[in-house]
């Protein structure tokens, strides 16, 4: 497996990679992995002939008292990982070399990125379209694969991608959990015991709402999910709630009162337990 630090080295090997005729497929991440991103990988390595994972870290999507100096890091078991799965390259740029001190552009999609995680951690999705954007140029793949567990980040890229014309297409993998129903993500090694025992309370708040979903399709409501959701949570006293968001899956506009019959809805989360935070989220089908 080839690892690839510089961007004029990226564009070399991937210059190739078009000359003989392979398709890419690309799963960006920010390192110590989880069964969540080898999902990722493997759908990628059934849909293409090769496979590019990036590993950074990006710290234009950290606010300045969020944990970007303290996000878990393991590069060399990431790598070894990877190189089991099959991966061809992973593409580990240092900050600097994304972001020399002359850069001067940064992207911005409005709308879909304002409410939710973009309400609490202002900048973040501009972090999070910056990179992508310019990973999606160095990496030039065909297909690129992100995961439903970031459902905000998942609509705000397809809004980036079409506004932008970019070439790449985005495909959403479903979200892993661990047996309790906790959502798997590299932030859960910051819970305390106490912490990681109460943290599947967002699955079962998700989950009860989607319970009065399915009891009641004529009385689909927002309110009445959130309420349900808030319910749950306030139960744990461990759990401080950020927002408990009932929306309209493709605009995430807060549903108000009735949920019209034709319409899905995405159910999500954001939840501290002391100094972590931790985010879930369940889309809804109308006809379910
Ligand atoms: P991250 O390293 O947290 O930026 O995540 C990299 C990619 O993996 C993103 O597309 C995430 O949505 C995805 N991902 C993270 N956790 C999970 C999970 N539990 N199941 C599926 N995909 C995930």
């Amino acid at each position: 497996m080839n690892v690839i630090t510089t961007l004029s080295a990226m564009l070399a090997q991937r210059e190739i990679w078009k000359r003989a005729g392979k398709q890419i497929g690309f799963v960006p991440t920010m390192g110590y992995l989880h069964e969540g991103h080898l999902s990722l990988v493997q759908r990628a390595l059934t849909e293409n002939d090769i496979v590019v994972a990036s590993i950074f870290v990006n710290p234009l999507q950290f606010g300045p008292n969020e944990d970007f100096s303290r996000y878990p890091r393991n590069f060399e078991r990431d790598t070894q990982l990877l190189e089991a799965a099959g991966v061809s390259a992973v593409f580990h740029p240092s900050p600097e070399e994304m972001y020399p001190p002359d850069a001067n552009t940064t992207i911005e999609v409005k709308g879909v990125s304002e409410g939710l995680e973009g309400a609490v951690r202002p900048g973040h999705f501009k972090g999070v379209a910056t990179v992508v954007a310019k990973l999606f140029n160095l990496v030039g793949a065909q297909k690129a694969y992100f995961g439903q567990k970031d459902a905000q980040q998942v609509a705000v890229l397809k809004q980036m991608v079409r506004d932008l014309n970019f070439p790449t297409e985005i495909v959403v993998c479903p979200t892993r959990r661990e047996k309790d129903g906790l959502a798997m993500s590299s932030r859960n090694v910051y819970l305390s015991p106490e912490e990681r025992r109460a943290a599947p309370v967002l699955h079962i708040a998700l989950e009860s709402a989607a319970r009065l979903w399915l009891e009641a399709p004529d009385k689909r409501n927002g309110d009445s999910l959130r309420t349900i959701m808030q319910a749950v949570l306030d139960a744990e006293p461990l759990a401080k709630p950020d927002y408990v968001s009932a929306a309209d899956p493709v605009t995430l506009a807060e549903y108000g009162g009735a949920i019209p019959a034709d319409k899905g809805a995405l159910l999500s989360l954001a939840v501290r337990f002391g100094n972590t935070r931790l985010i879930d989220n369940l889309p809804l089908e109308a006809n379910y």
